[in-house]
C-alpha cells in the first residue's frame, strides 16, 4: 500500500501540497473577509398608503367617534402616531407631487388639481420615490389615484413604477354635462399600465380592487425589496363603500368608507405577516389633504383644527399619519414634531442607501425623528405652504405660523351639504396674521401685533421662499422653479 507520504517528491505530491497551501491561504482569507465585511443589510420594503381627503380626526387613534379603524389603530400601537404631519398643499395634485418628489409643488410647476383634459403633469425628468429606489433593486408598483398627468407620457409607468392600475385623476372628474343630474357620474377611465382598460368602473369596488392588486404585488415581490404606493380614491367625493362595509358604521356612508379603508390596511398588513415581511417593511399611512367640509355628512373631520381642504389653515394641511416598522420605529409613541410629505423621499433614500435626485429637492432626511432619537429636531428652518397658482400663503417655523394676506374659504359656521350635494363656501379674507400653534392649535387668536420680532423673522423666511420658489401673489418668479411636464 502506498503511504500517503510516498511520492511527495513526485508530480502528484506537488499538486497535493499546492492544494493544501491553496486551501489554507484561501480558507483563512475567506474567514478574514467574512469577519471584516459589513453585516448584510436587508433593504426595507416600503408601503405608502395615501388616502384622499381623509381628515385629521377621521381615525379611531386620532379621536374619531363612530368610525372603527382597528387596523390603523394597531399600526399606531405597534408604531408611531405623528400628530403634526403636513402636506405641502391642501389639494390633490400639488400634494401628490410633493409626496412623490420631495419638492414643493411650486418648484415643479404643479398647482392645484389637474383636470382630465389638461396636457400637463409631473415632468418626466423629475424623479419620484419609485425612480430613486429602483437602482437599489426595488420592485415598484402603484395602485389608485395618480393625478399627476393624464396623457400616457405622464403616467406612473413613465415615472419609475413597474406597474400601475387605477384612476388617473379624481373620482369626481368627468366630462361635465351641463344637464347631468346631481349624483350621476359619467365615465371615468381605469388605466392599467398606460392604457385605458375600463370605462365607468363601479366606484363601490375601487377600494377592494386597489387592495387586491396591492396584496398580489406583495405576494409576487416577497423575494426582493419593494415599494408599494397605494393611493386610495376614497374618501374623496363621490363616496362609495363596498357591499361588505355599506351600512356598517355609525357614521353613515362616510364612516363605512373609512372602515373599508381600514380593512384594506388590515389586508396589506396580513399579507406582510403571511410572508414574514413585517419586520422588514416600513408602512406609512396618511392623507393628501384635510376634509372637504362643504360636503357635510360626506366629508370627514379636521378634529380640533380650523377649516379643511382648500385652505391653508391646519385643518387643510395637517393630516393623520401613522408609521410602523417593528424594531425600527418606536411602538406606542406619539410624535408632535412637525414633518412634511416632502421629507418622505430623502428619508426613504437614506434608508435604502439610494442616491438623491440630481435636481434640487426641498425635503430633508428626518429618519432620526421617525426613529425617536432623543433630542431629534426638525432640520428645516421653516415649511412653506402655497396655494392657487403659486401663491405663498403661509409659513410654519417652530411653534409659529404666519399667514400672508389672501382670500380663503369658509362655511362660517354654517352647515355642510348633505348626501353628496355640497354647501356653498363663503370667501374669507385673511390678513397678515400670526398664530402660536403650541398655545393656539385652533388658530383662533392673531398675535401679529404683540410679537413684532417673530413677525419680522417669519417675513424674512417668506422672502427666502419667494426668491427660490416664487410667489404669484406678489408677482415673483423663483430662481429654482422648473418646467412642468407638458405633452404637445
Ligand atoms: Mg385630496
Amino acid at each position: 500500500m502506498d503511504s500517503p507520504w510516498v511520492g511527495l517528491g513526485g508530480r502528484r505530491g506537488l499538486a497535493w501540497v499546492l492544494g493544501w497551501l491553496l486551501f489554507w491561504v484561501g480558507g483563512v482569507g475567506a474567514v478574514k473577509a467574512v469577519a471584516s465585511a459589513p453585516k448584510a443589510v436587508r433593504l426595507p420594503n416600503v408601503v405608502l398608503i395615501y388616502c384622499d381627503d381623509l381628515g385629521w380626526g377621521d381615525l379611531g387613534c386620532f379621536g374619531a367617534k363612530g368610525i372603527r379603524t382597528p387596523n390603523i389603530d394597531s399600526m399606531a400601537r405597534r408604531g408611531t402616531k405623528f400628530t403634526s404631519f403636513y402636506v405641502a398643499q391642501a389639494v390633490c395634485s400639488a400634494s401628490r407631487a410633493a409626496l412623490l418628489t420631495g419638492c414643493y409643488p411650486n418648484r415643479l410647476g404643479i398647482h392645484g388639481a389637474l383636470g382630465p383634459k389638461q396636457k400637463i403633469g409631473l415632468h418626466p425628468d423629475e424623479m419620484t420615490i419609485a425612480e430613486v429606489l429602483k437602482p437599489r433593486g426595488y420592485a415598484t408598483a402603484m395602485f389608485g389615484k395618480w393625478h399627476l398627468g393624464r396623457p400616457p407620457e405622464l403616467l406612473p409607468v413613465r415615472q419609475g413604477f413597474d406597474e400601475y392600475f387605477g384612476l388617473p385623476y379624481s373620482n369626481d372628474m368627468w366630462p361635465r354635462h351641463p344637464n347631468a343630474p346631481v349624483g350621476t357620474y359619467p365615465p371615468l377611465p381605469i388605466i392599467e399600465g398606460d392604457r385605458v382598460v375600463e370605462e365607468a368602473p363601479d366606484q363601490s369596488l375601487l377600494t377592494r380592487r386597489y387592495t387586491e392588486r396591492a396584496v398580489q404585488f406583495i405576494e409576487r415581490s416577497a423575494g426582493k425589496p419593494f415599494f408599494l404606493y397605494l393611493a386610495h380614491s376614497m374618501p374623496h367625493v363621490p363616496i362609495f363603500a363596498g357591499k361588505d362595509h355599506a351600512g356598517r358604521s355609525r357614521r353613515g356612508v362616510f364612516g363605512d368608507v373609512i372602515e373599508e379603508i381600514d380593512a384594506s390596511v388590515g389586508a396589506v398588513l396580513k399579507a406582510l405577516r403571511r410572508h414574514g415581511l413585517e419586520d422588514d417593511t416600513l408602512v406609512m399611512f396618511t392623507s393628501d389633504n384635510g376634509p372637504w367640509l362643504s360636503y357635510g355628512n360626506h366629508a370627514g373631520s379636521a378634529g380640533p383644527f380650523r377649516e379643511g381642504k382648500g385652505t391653508s389653515f391646519e385643518g387643510g394641511i395637517r393630516v393623520p399619519c401613522v408609521m410602523q416598522w417593528p424594531g425600527r420605529i418606536p411602538k406606542g409613541r406619539v410624535c408632535d414634531t412637525p414633518l412634511m410629505t416632502i421629507d418622505v423621499l430623502p428619508t426613504l433614500a437614506g434608508l435604502a442607501g439610494a442616491a438623491l435626485p440630481p435636481r434640487k429637492i426641498d425635503g430633508l432626511d428626518v429618519w432620526p425623528i421617525l426613529r425617536g432619537d432623543a433630542g431629534a429636531t426638525n432640520p428645516h428652518a421653516a415649511y412653506f405652504i402655497y396655494y392657487n397658482q403659486g401663491d405663498l400663503i403661509a409659513v410654519r417655523s417652530g411653534d409659529w405660523k404666519l399667514f400672508l394676506p389672501h382670500t380663503s374659504q369658509t362655511l362660517a359656521g354654517g352647515p355642510g351639504g348633505t348626501n353628496g350635494v355640497p354647501a356653498r363656501y363663503q370667501p374669507l379674507r385673511v390678513g397678515l396674521e400670526l398664530y402660536n400653534l403650541r398655545r393656539d392649535p385652533g388658530e383662533t387668536t392673531d398675535v401679529s401685533g404683540s410679537e413684532p420680532e417673530v413677525l419680522s423673522r417669519m417675513l424674512l423666511l417668506a422672502e427666502e421662499a419667494r426668491l427660490e420658489l416664487g410667489d404669484a401673489r406678489t408677482r415673483r418668479v423663483g430662481a429654482g422653479v422648473r418646467e412642468v411636464g407638458r405633452v404637445p
